[in-house]
């Protein structure tokens, strides 16, 4: 049965008033809304505006004229408005957390709440970083004074998916705006609700126009937005497929762009490792307790062909001790995967594996179609073996939890399995012999390796993909800097005289 707070919206909690465009709550121009469904139940929780490219005008018309002022504050004093909206959001973050469970499907304890502390560190972190915007002097003699200014791009486009949807927001809104950008964002049609929430915090902080939060479908929201003359800038997250499109939007116009996209990552673990912490690392770093729905899943998993047999079966033991089940259940280890489609397409890749004869199924398998597991989109924590790199499975992005076993014996036969993959976002070594787990870490094509952990990014550290994982880093003052600012230098002629 579904609780009072499920069939309905809670208006306190769950915005139901529109998109934000110009400081005002707002319903698209055509009236067309989008439903939004609890994955755990399949059920409807609410609805959004279904944004279009009129919407998307009306926006960067609205960040465009915010954007002569914003710039202009003294950056320490937009550091203090990401401060307060830190500490707002840190006094939300049961209700963002649910929303964000409700919504995606994440499990409350395990996920949903991380992520919402997360959002208000991320703007913690900014917000600290403003008077970090500073520029250099040149050394070109005494008759010159030579320096650069570290300026705002103008209005930046934002695109960002479903999967941690109010912290992927918040790394593009905190440095964004720190640095005097505005902004037009569209989130994700999955998962608009909980980052109306955090904009909705966000709002009270700042002038009308700064930030507009578009609610819509990608090509009929976010195309216009990517495309549109009056964005200076456009940062996405998601797909490889439509962070290409992206690009070739960006390309038309000379915009730059930064784009953070899939990955097939990783995970090499040595024979020194066949023990319960590198299982629990593996388990991490595959992110079994978000459905696998990230990026960085440590979803190749290459075990020394010693401990093939053995490690398979403590991670067996480990991960088919998880919960599956409602992501609001302080219980549930494991919830829901986001939707019918992606559903689907995990199932197709768990279907496959079954049936070849070649792959040997370790656990997992496809989803109950009874129970009470079948009224939700849940899938099943599933690990292949004794298929190769090659295989599809093993190079596709799943975004599921679907795991590939593939044994090795030479290290350098590992490194070379772990880099054939156009992906390059994270990776994972594990072993006791820090120098041969450097050594590999050094020799691995990613964005971000890990060694003996399998932990998610900190504020701070410059976040992003080698290959088509991604162009461009975000999450630290570097990343701020190179993806929301453009240098300019002011060379001036000190020895002018009046005649
Ligand atoms: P996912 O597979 O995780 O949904 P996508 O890359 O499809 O990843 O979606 C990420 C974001 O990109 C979402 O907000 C989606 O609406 C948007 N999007 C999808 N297609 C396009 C497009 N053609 N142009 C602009 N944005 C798009």
């Amino acid at each position: 049965m579904l609780t009072a707070a499920e069939t309905k919206p809670n208006t306190a909690s769950l915005p139901s008033k529109g998109m934000l465009i110009d400081g005002k709550w707002v319903d698209s121009a055509s009236g067309g809304r989008i439903t939004v469904e609890n994955p755990a139940k399949r059920k409807p929780i609410g609805e959004v505006p279904r944004a279009n490219a009129a919407d998307v005008d009306r926006a960067v018309a609205a960040a465009s004229k915010a954007y002569a002022q914003w710039r202009r504050v003294v950056p320490r004093e937009r550091g203090k408005a990401l401060l307060k909206i830190a500490e707002a959001l840190q006094a939300r973050t049961e209700d963002i957390a649910r929303t964000i469970a409700l919504e995606t499907g994440n499990a409350l304890r395990t996920q949903a709440r991380g992520e919402a502390n997360m959002t208000a560190d991320i703007f913690r972190y900014f917000g600290g970083l403003a008077s970090e915007l500073k520029g250099e002097t040149l050394p070109l003699g005494e008759h010159v004074l030579s320096y650069t200014r570290r300026e705002p791009l103008g209005v930046v486009g934002a695109i960002i998916p479903w999967n941690a949807p109010v912290m992927l927001a918040a790394l593009k809104i905190a440095p964004a705006l720190c640095a005097g950008n505005v902004m037009v964002m569209k989130a994700a049609e999955d998962a608009p609700l909980g980052v109306l929430l955090m904009a909705e915090i966000c709002q009270e902080f700042l002038p009308p126009g700064v930030l507009n939060v578009l609610t819509g479908y990608g090509e009929e929201c976010g195309g216009p937005l990517a495309n549109h003359p009056g964005v200076a800038k456009l940062s996405f997250t998601g797909s490889t497929e439509v962070g290409k499109v992206i690009m070739r939007a960006a390309a038309e116009r000379i915009v730059p762009v930064s784009l953070e996209l899939g990955g097939k990552s990783p995970s090499i673990v040595y024979p020194d490792a066949d023990e319960d912490w590198a299982v629990d690392g593996i388990i991490a770093a595959m992110r079994f307790t978000r459905q696998s729905q990230s990026c960085t899943a440590g979803s190749r998993l290459f075990l020394h062909e010693d401990i093939f047999d053995s490690f398979l079966s403590k991670l067996e033991k480990k991960t088919t001790a998880l919960k599956l089940g409602d992501p609001l259940d302080e219980a549930t280890d494991i919830g829901t995967i986001i939707n019918n489609k992606q559903f689907t397409k995990v199932c197709k890749y768990v279907d496959e594996g079954l049936k070849r004869s070649d792959a040997k199924l370790v656990f997992g398998g496809l989803p109950p179609k009874t129970g009470p597991l079948s009224e939700g989109y849940f899938a099943i924590p599933t690990v292949f073996a004794d298929r190769s790199n090659d295989w599809r499975l093993a190079r596709e992005e799943i975004f599921g939890p679907v795991l590939v076993a593939i044994r090795w014996s030479d290290e350098a036969e590992a490194i070379r399995m772990a880099n054939d993959s156009h992906y390059g976002l994270a990776a994972y070594v594990w072993t006791h012999d820090i120098g041969a787990g450097l050594k590999t870490a050094h020799a691995i094509e990613s964005g971000w390796v890990q060694v003996n952990q399998g932990l998610g990014q900190v504020p701070g550290m410059s976040y992003g993909g080698f290959k088509q994982s991604g162009i461009g880093r975000e999450f630290s003052l570097e990343g701020m800097l190179d993806s929301f600012t453009q240098r300019k230098s002011v060379t001036v002629n000190l020895e002018v005289r009046r005649t």
